[in-house]
């Protein structure tokens, strides 16, 4: 471990969980963190919050396996030391990293409507750094791949400085690291993306933590009825402090759900938004919007061999399909306001947080998540 009194970026090991092969236990390990590079800064990790998307990863299911690799990307932590180039952050600012970045400077960073940054939007399939194409990760001199350009189940990471939201100092890190990706990507979603007016009815698919934040972003738009869909009947009760209003399990059924939210609804919710990742709960989300009018968004992240098929005419009857990253939200511009909405009482997420284990026990938040027991598991990095 570093000690205060030691030069900055010292070499020594530090504490990380490493996945080294699909589906097998994490391990912690004494890992090398290497100084941070052009433009990139060391950041020590106080909190951890499991997002599903670390466990799509790690059981690499439908995606490209790349291993032994370093998980996590929501998270809180303090800027540890800065690379050449950082003008924005010195050691001791707090952050939350993000896993898709805004440089600031590329066509979409400089457009007001998005938010997918030409140069660090979100990339699966890259386990290094964009600078020098290397890991700043190793073991034993063997280079351990990056997540997300994230990698914050360690307690030290590197990442880029467009990958670091730079927070108020104020706000309780083990809270806000849950705004570093699901919360953020849901209530986004709703209120960013689907925009639901006062009055309207809103279909949540996925009552995980990014569709009850969806729900969420429903409720504080005004929204009359929410209707969760989900597989698990025992997700309800839990939805119903997110605003769920109704609740449709489509294995309750022997017709598709578009059709029975449809009867529901007289013809249709103005605004759904799809949390799954499924692409039949894709199509259906869509299918269940009004005609008209009606707005579908989609957010989960699917599996890289998924096809999108619907008719024509469900667009031509003035059907809106859109999707979204992050929420649209820009890391760096938009989520200091996001942590401010926590601090004013606005957004409330001490609801969404349900678990918390030591580092130590990493692999338990893992078994939560896949057991469907957990919204959020905060993991703490110190003991
Ligand atoms: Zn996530
Ligand atoms: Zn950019």
């Amino acid at each position: 471990m570093c000690s205060l009194t030691m030069p900055a970026f010292c070499h020594f090991g530090f504490a990380a969980a490493v996945a080294w092969e699909a589906g097998k236990p994490l391990v912690i390990e004494e890992v090398e963190v290497a100084p941070p590079q052009k433009m990139e800064v060391r950041v020590k990790i106080l909190f951890n919050s499991l997002c599903h998307t670390d466990v799509n990863f790690w059981e690499a299911k439908g995606q490209n396996p790349l291993f032994p690799r370093i998980l996590g990307h929501e998270a809180g932590g303090i800027v540890e030391g800065v690379g050449e180039g950082v003008k924005e952050l010195v050691p001791g600012d707090h952050v939350l990293p993000v896993f898709t970045g805004e440089c600031k400077e590329c066509a979409h960073c400089k457009s007001e409507e998005s938010n997918v940054c030409d140069l660090l939007r979100i990339n699966t399939d890259r386990g290094v750094m964009i600078h020098d194409g290397k890991s700043r990760f190793s073991k034993e001199g063997k280079p351990i791949y990056h997540f997300v350009g994230t990698s914050t189940f360690s307690e030290y990471t590197v990442v880029h400085v467009g990958c670091l939201a730079k927070i108020n100092p104020l706000a309780p890190l083990d809270k806000v690291c849950v705004l570093s990706c699901g919360i953020s990507t849901g209530f986004g979603a709703t209120l960013n993306v689907a925009k639901p007016v006062k009055g309207s009815t809103v279909a949540v698919f996925g009552l995980g933590a990014v569709g009850l934040a969806a729900a969420e972003g429903a409720r504080v738009s005004g929204a009359s009825r929410i209707i969760g869909v989900d597989l698990n009947p025992n997700k309800f009760e839990q939805a119903k402090q997110f605003g769920v209003t109704e609740f449709v399990n489509p294995k309750d059924y022997n017709r598709p759900v578009q059709e029975v939210i449809a009867e529901m609804t007289d013809g249709g919710v103005d605004r759904s938004v799809e949390c799954t990742a499924h692409i039949d709960a894709m199509i259906s989300a869509f299918e269940c919007v009004h005609d008209g009018w009606g707005v579908a968004v989609l957010v989960g992240a699917p599996s890289k061999d998924a096809v999108f098929k619907t008719h024509p005419v469900n667009f031509l009857n003035g059907r809106t399909l859109k999707g979204t990253t992050f929420g649209n939200y820009k890391p760096r511009s938009d989520i200091p306001g996001v942590v401010e909405k926590y601090m004013n009482k606005e957004l409330e997420l001490e609801k969404f947080i349900t678990h918390e284990v030591p580092f130590a026990e990493i692999n338990k938040a893992l078994d939560y998540m896949l057991e469907g027991e957990s919204i959020r598991c905060i993991i703490r990095m110190e003991h």
